[in-house]
């Protein structure tokens, strides 16, 4: 058993003796669905579940960067570092981004986003977010074996980007030696 804590992805704290799990999804609907909540994506940002709003738009961008940039274009690496740099306190920026994405999905252009995988304490995780996405209890995936199995059934996912699926399990066992 190892003894890894990992750190919460909304308040940053230790998830300690894996008292938490990994929400697993696109969040494509979730983000739709708190926009509709708040009135408007600006709020969505501010509201009650603003933080984990932010989480998963820092790491749906940091996934799907190419699905998620401008039209048409390919976003250089360092024009990659520059929006990431800028998009750690401009959340609002990244919804944009989002949005634009959505607008595309409705003309039948955009490709299929990957799954992100968020670490949340229990209580860090909104019912409303367990509703729309796909949750794992670490309990679940407490050891090495149990992390393998999870990574055999995921990989089998087209949804499924193993290299973020992987900075997942390093997230909460730290690097494995082979
Ligand atoms: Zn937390």
């Amino acid at each position: 058993m190892t003894t890894f804590n990992p750190t919460c992805g909304v308040c940053k704290k230790p998830v300690v003796a894996f008292a938490g799990g990994i929400l697993a999804n696109n969040f494509i609907v979730q983000l739709n669905h708190e926009i509709a909540e708040a009135g408007n994506w600006v709020a969505a940002t501010d509201g009650e579940q603003g933080a984990q709003v932010n989480a998963v738009t820092l790491l749906l961008l940091d996934a799907n960067k190419e699905a998620l940039s401008p039209r048409g274009q390919t976003q250089s690496f360092k024009q990659h570092l520059l929006d990431r740099r800028m998009d750690r306190a401009a959340h609002k920026n990244r919804l944009r981004k989002i949005l634009d994405y959505q607008e595309r999905v409705a003309q039948g252009d955009a490709p299929e986003l990957k799954d992100v995988y968020l670490l949340l304490h229990d209580r860090c995780a909104p019912q409303s977010w367990l509703d729309f996405g796909f949750w794992i209890p670490l309990e679940r995936i407490n050891d090495h074996q149990k992390a393998l199995g999870w990574t055999m059934q995921l990989a089998g996912k087209h949804t499924t980007d193993l290299r973020v699926w992987v900075q997942t399990l390093e997230g909460i066992f730290g690097r494995i030696a082979v």
